[in-house]
Order: C-alpha cells, then sequence, then structure tokens
C-alpha cells in the first residue's frame, strides 16, 4: 500500500469515506483554493480510496494494526449476517402489526 498526498479530484471539500479506519476523511485545506486528500494506491498501483489525516498519522505499523482490527470486526460481522441470512424470516403476525400501530 501506498499513500500520497494528492489534490482533491471531488469538487469542493466534503469529506470522504476513509478506506482504512471506516471513518471520514476531511480534505486539508492547502492555501488558495487547493484541496489535499491522502490517497491510497494498491501494490498494483491502483487507486483504493482515500485515508484520514489521523490513519496517516499512525504510521505503517499502527495502519497495519487498524486494518487487522477493522478485518476482525467485519468478519465477525459478516459472520452474524450469514446466521442471520440463514435461518427462516418470520415476520411479526398481523394482530402485533395492528397493535404497534395502534399503541
Ligand atoms: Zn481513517
Amino acid at each position: 500500500m501506498r499513500i500520497v498526498w494528492e489534490r482533491s479530484i471531488y469538487g469542493g471539500n466534503g469529506r470522504v469515506p476513509c478506506i482504512i479506519c471506516g471513518g471520514w476523511a476531511n480534505p486539508v485545506q492547502k492555501q488558495g483554493h487547493q484541496v489535499l486528500l491522502a490517497v491510497v494506491y494498491n501494490d498494483r498501483g491502483q487507486i483504493y480510496g482515500e485515508a484520514c489525516r489521523s490513519c496517516v498519522n499512525l504510521g505503517a505499523k499502527g495502519i497495519k494494526e487498524c486494518l487487522q482490527e477493522r478485518i476482525a470486526r467485519l468478519r465477525n460481522q459478516l459472520q452474524d449476517l450469514q446466521e442471520l441470512e440463514r435461518g427462516e424470516v418470520q415476520l411479526p403476525s398481523l394482530e402485533q402489526e395492528l397493535s404497534a400501530y395502534l399503541e
């Protein structure tokens, strides 16, 4: 992975998702109208997304740790969703549905 500060390709200075922590990356306003974002490239040189400033500040080791934690979290989430998807879907009864709206 390679991270480079580059001019934002997006219009304005709106925030974009950080692909490392999943939070938001706020562009850095430079003098004039220049807006910079930390662009993340994969090892094949393809743009992968943007990183927030605090992730960039974590350094190489910290970024890896952050990614490992996030991967573990997402794996757990995926397992939970797969478990939910496996079972039958039972919707509330019509009575329950009605009382939910009437109360
Ligand atoms: Zn981040």
